[in-house]
């Protein structure tokens, strides 16, 4: 984002996840758009790209390894494991489009929301980009919103998918199967991590093409706006 954006990206106070913004305030009844206190926004399944997996396994900081034990389970269950990543169920997806109630339904809860250490997020430096561009409240209102919801979070999403696919096919995967890698998704993950890590931004949006860079185009107008 350094290499995409000129500067840093103005932040965004008014989502204050760790005293979230969203729950009830003590002693007063709770709103009627307030979220679970068990679950807060994290009412989500999200899309773990191979190469995001492969990182998080491979981070070696103490402080990941609960999140970590979180997305061993996923692929240890191996529902929704493919050679792209952990991606949601059907099972899931159904549930969620079924009438959920977002912020309030803990049968939607993420896995990787860590409840017993305080509502935090177990794979917060490997999260995907709808997680790290959502806010519950905007300091710049619209402004805000165009940039994170209608410019960043879609430019992320498609560059991360065509990443995973890239990744894949260059490790001689596809989108179902493991090829070479039957049987050792961790090791096809942390495969995938080392193709992108070292990729400048530059790089991302040749390999992501047409789409990507416009959106990337998007986004830098609408910083411009958010700025001003
Ligand atoms: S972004 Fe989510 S966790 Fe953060 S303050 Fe808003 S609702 Fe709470
Ligand atoms: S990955 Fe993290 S931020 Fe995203 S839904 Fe799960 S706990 Fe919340």
């Amino acid at each position: 984002m350094n290499e995409l954006f000129d500067g840093p990206l103005p932040p965004e106070p008014l989502a204050t996840c760790s005293a979230c913004a969203k729950l009830p305030k003590p002693g007063e009844p709770p709103p009627a758009d307030a979220y679970h206190p068990d679950t807060k926004c994290c009412t989500y399944l999200p899309m773990l790209h191979n190469f995001l997996v492969g990182a998080l396994l491979a981070d070696p900081d103490p402080a990941f390894a609960t999140g970590r034990a979180t997305v061993e389970a996923r692929i240890d269950s191996g529902e929704g494991m493919t050679p792209l990543g952990l991606y949601a169920t059907q099972e899931y997806l159904s549930r969620y489009d079924a009438g959920a109630r977002f912020g309030k339904d803990l049968s939607l809860r993420c896995p990787h929301y860590l409840h017993d250490e305080g509502g935090r997020c177990g794979v917060w430096r490997h999260r995907e980009s709808t997680c790290s561009t959502w806010f519950c409240f905007y300091d710049r209102g619209e402004a805000g919103k165009e940039f994170w919801r209608d410019g960043v979070a879609p430019m992320l999403r498609a560059a991360e998918l065509s990443l995973a696919a890239h990744c894949a096919h260059a490790l001689g995967a596809d989108e179902i199967n493991f090829g070479r890698w039957e049987g050792q998704p961790r090791e096809l993950y942390r495969a995938a991590a080392e193709l992108v890590v070292e990729l400048t931004w530059a790089e991302v949006a040749a390999l992501a093409g047409s789409e990507v860079q416009k959106l990337a185009r998007v986004s830098r107008e609408r910083l411009a706006a958010l700025r001003r």
